[in-house]
């Protein structure tokens, strides 16, 4: 099933909003092990998609189509292969597209990707695309794929402000993307001003859906929000630094924070939830049962 069709079935406001989860390729066979397993695990949740990240190396590439035809087929999910411009021309992205296409893959998130290991900043590949927006051009040239983007409530941390990083969102959009998913967040303020921002500039509301990292560790999360520019703000980071050192109890608090969160944002019209599973059922499935409970998610 083609992303934009299903998005065009489901008005923006109407229930039910989508859920949908994200896997990445794994580099191990016990990592495989604990995908399929964590695949077996959540999709009896009924996810409307579910979707595999994109890495630098080609082995890893080979891993993200793999994975997307197991669950197309065994897992007979709705399930899109994220793609990045690192490393590859226009014309190796479009050898690409043709495979996908072979493999009945039609749903793409697009993203011009982060600089490989080693490199401070992206350089674009002599012949390739240089922003995400090109990638989403050259997809919708071909014409056989639904697109999606990335967006980031916060802003891109390479951008000068977040309104400058909102307009390249923008851009995406007219560019082809039926939806985008933001990076993961904490405070639904910006998420709301991002969304307001985007409907004054497109005329439209644009179908954002929120990713949603549950926390189960909050060390991790410093290093990982650290890593990627998102912030934690300080009513979480009060809750949960004193409970660091304790597994248990900061993971029972953080659970509880993603549970609340993903209700306000649900409560504010998100058009549903991304949740990134990072290959383990117990988070999400914790997430999705306690947003089931309180009548959030169908
Ligand atoms: C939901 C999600 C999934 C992701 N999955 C993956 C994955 O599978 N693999 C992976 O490697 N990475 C992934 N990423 C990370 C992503 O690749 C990085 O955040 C990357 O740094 C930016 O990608 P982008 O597509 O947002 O880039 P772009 O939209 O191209 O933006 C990159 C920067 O350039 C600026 N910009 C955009 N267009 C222009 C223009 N025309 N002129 C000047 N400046 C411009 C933007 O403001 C921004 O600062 C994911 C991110 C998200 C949010």
């Amino acid at each position: 099933m083609r992303l934009d069709l299903l998005f065009k079935a489901i008005p923006i406001k109407a229930i039910p909003r989508t859920l949908s989860f994200e896997f990445f390729p794994p580099k191990t066979d016990r990592a495989w092990y604990t995908l399929e397993d964590t695949i077996d695990q959540l999709m009896p949740l009924g996810p409307d998609f579910v979707s595999v990240t994109y890495g630098a190396g080609g082995a890893t590439r080979t891993k993200t189509r793999e994975i997307v035809e197991h669950l197309q087929g065994k897992a007979a999910a709705v399930a899109m292969a994220h793609l990045t411009c690192v490393n590859a021309t226009r014309a190796e992205l479009g050898a690409l597209l043709e495979e996908y296409h072979k493999a009945g893959i039609v749903n793409l998130l697009a993203l011009r990707g982060d600089p490989p290991q080693g490199q401070k900043s992206f350089v674009p590949t002599d012949g390739g695309c240089a922003f995400a927006t090109d990638l989403i051009k050259l997809i919708k040239d071909d014409g056989r794929f639904a697109i999606l983007c990335a967006a980031y409530p916060e802003g891109h941390p390479e951008a000068a402000s977040r309104e400058a990083d909102w307009e390249r969102l923008a851009q995406k959009f007219e560019a082809g993307a039926c939806a985008a998913i933001t990076q993961c967040f904490f405070d639904p303020a910006p998420y709301q001003e991002m969304r307001a921002w985007l409907k004054r500039r497109l005329g439209y509301e644009a179908r954002i859906i929120p990713g949603i990292l549950p926390i189960t560790d909050f060390l991790a999360l410093d290093r990982f929000c650290k890593r990627c520019g998102a912030s934690i703000p300080a009513a979480v980071r009060a809750a949960l630094a004193p409970l660091a050192d304790h597994r248990v109890l900061v993971r029972k608090a953080g659970i509880e924070l993603t549970i609340n969160f993903a209700r306000q944002l649900l409560d504010l019209g998100a058009p549903g939830l991304h949740i990134y599973a990072l290959n383990r059922s117990t988070a999400a499935a914790e997430l999705v049962t306690g947003l089931r409970l309180s009548g959030h998610l169908d």
